[in-house]
């Protein structure tokens, strides 16, 4: 696929602009990489233009009714539909994640379109009985106002989606700021918008400089909620910068997620599920399993289970028929998982499969690869156990004791997911009350779907994303208490 050069990627007030000087950044395949093509570079001045049309575009947004603005949802929803060959292929081109996934994530960012399209007439309020016949207490939910979006690379198509459909339903305008790693699809996602007939000013991006862009949204007063998706690390920078305007900050983190294997448990279903969850997207999902613990009793069998499927993984670019796993995003991440393997090996951890070797990866791939690899052995001081990996690495820990798994599971700061793999329904209960994470996963990793509210816990976020519960957080709740005597 040839792209041509992307030097008016800001959209701002319907159109397509460049920044002042020019200024452009390169975008490259992290299969190849190859240098793809270029967008703009934007900072200050592109924000507060974007945040300007967005605080203009919004008393009349603000005002339609949820059944027009829904169907523009709907509209851009069979855009995206229509269009998922070639929205897979740029997403692939950009991220490396295999094309068969990468059409996977376009349908589940247009579900996200459909879900919230159907939810924009459903911001309903409350009738509060009162304590006193004198009074009638009302609770409306009104939209916040300008929002300020930032997403990641891992799904640079569902971040946007799940962000500003319920924005959009609840009837607030955004300001999107996408990752520089990929600005593609998030470019393919604006000209979707366009051409479903968004009214000017309704959704603007800025591709460009993370720290001026975030800034100005921070400074804005227009600016009333940020909606980040990315480290904990820059989400905790946000939300105390939007302390001091007591912004509204909604968080959606990172995650360390453990897999508890018990005894009872389908070990096929579990081994099969647990690589399904550790190797999607190469391991760079917010909730891609990071540690497994499994009952001894299980541990030869399972392990062996696991192994022979992760053998069986072909790595490669993702644009290839029967790839399973693309490359990483960059080189840090590579250095990211290395180190993380260096440090499991230096203090006494076994390679079940897979390894460092990059001579062990085809030919010709000169991306930023990775060997899918299990480890064993692994203790609780070492960096994998606390530590999100975001890599190819998946180590095992042994247990005997089910409450000890559960503590372990627990011992961390993150509170994103976790799964538990047992066919005792008394055990399920027991186990996902215990665990704390936004969502726990019973023989089942895929969790994330438009009707389900997902996130985190603890340091992995403050917020949901999905369900009704999504749309929500874009919506104030205000009393009003009326007086009837
Ligand atoms: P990141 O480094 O925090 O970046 C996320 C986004 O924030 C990027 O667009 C980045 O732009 C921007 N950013 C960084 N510093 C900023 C600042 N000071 N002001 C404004 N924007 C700023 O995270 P990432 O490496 O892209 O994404 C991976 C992380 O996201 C992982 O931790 C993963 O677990 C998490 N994640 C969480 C969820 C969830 O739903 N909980 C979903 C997906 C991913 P630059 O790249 O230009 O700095």
């Amino acid at each position: 696929m040839e792209f041509k050069e992307f030097t008016n990627s800001l959209f701002i007030n319907g159109e397509w602009h460049q920044v002042d000087q020019k200024q452009t950044e390169s975008v490259v395949n992290p299969a190849t990489l190859e240098h793809i093509t270029k967008v703009s570079y934007g900072g200050k001045s592109e924000t507060e233009q974007a945040i300007a049309a967005a605080s203009a575009a919004f008393s009349d947004w603000s005002k339609k009714t949820g059944r027009e603005r829904s169907r523009y949802l709907y509209r851009a929803h069979e855009l995206m539909l229509k269009d998922v060959d070639r929205l897979g292929e740029i997403l692939t081109m950009e991220q490396g994640k295999p094309l068969q996934e990468a059409k996977g994530e376009i349908k589940s960012a247009a579900s996200f379109l459909l879900w919230y399209a159907e939810e924009a007439s459903r911001g309903y309020g409350e009738w509060l009985p009162s304590s006193t016949n004198s009074k009638r207490m009302l609770v409306i939910g009104q939209p916040i106002g300008v929002v300020g979006a930032i997403t990641p690379w891992n799904f640079p198509s569902s971040m946007i989606t799940r962000k500003v459909a319920p924005a959009l339903a609840a009837g607030c305008t955004v300001v999107l700021k996408p990752s520089p790693e990929t600005p593609l699809s998030a470019i393919a996602i604006m000209e979707i918008f366009e051409k479903a007939g968004l009214p000017g000013g309704v959704v603007n991006m800025v591709t460009g400089d993370a720290k001026a862009i975030g800034q100005a949204m921070l400074n804005s007063k227009a600016v009333k909620m940020i909606t980040f998706t990315g480290s904990t690390a820059t989400g905790k920078y946000l939300m105390s910068e939007g302390a001091k305007q007591m912004k509204k900050v909604s968080l959606e983190l990172g995650g360390h997620a453990p897999i508890i294997v018990f005894d009872d448990a389908d070990l096929e279903k579990a081994a099969t599920l647990s690589l399904a969850s550790k190797f999607r997207n190469n391991g760079q999902t917010c909730i891609c399993a990071n540690r497994l613990y499994v009952h001894e009793k299980v541990a030869e069998a399972f392990t062996a289970l696991l192994k022979e499927k992760v053998e069986q993984l072909q790595i490669g670019n993702g644009v290839k028929e029967g790839v399973d796993l693309g490359p990483l995003i960059n080189e840090q991440a590579v250095k990211k998982v290395k180190a993380q393997y260096d440090d499991a090996l230096s203090k006494g951890a076994q390679i079940v499969c897979g390894g460092s070797d990059l001579n062990a990866i085809p030919n010709g791939l000169a991306g930023f690869y990775f060997q899918p690899t299990v480890l064993s052995e692994v203790t609780d001081d070492m960096a994998i156990m606390t530590e999100e990996t975001f890599g190819p690495l998946f180590p095992i820990q042994l247990f005997s004791d089910d409450d000890e798994a559960i503590a372990k599971a627990n011992n961390t700061d993150y509170g994103l997911a976790a799964y538990i793999f047992t066919e005792n329904t008394g055990k399920t209960l027991r186990t996902a009350e215990k665990l704390e994470y936004g969502i726990v996963g019973v023989n089942d990793v895929f969790p994330a779907l438009s009707e389900a509210p997902f996130g985190g816990m603890k340091e992995s976020g403050n917020s949901k994303e999905g369900g009704h519960h999504g749309m929500d957080e874009f919506l104030e709740k205000k009393l009003i208490s009326i007086a009837i005597e």
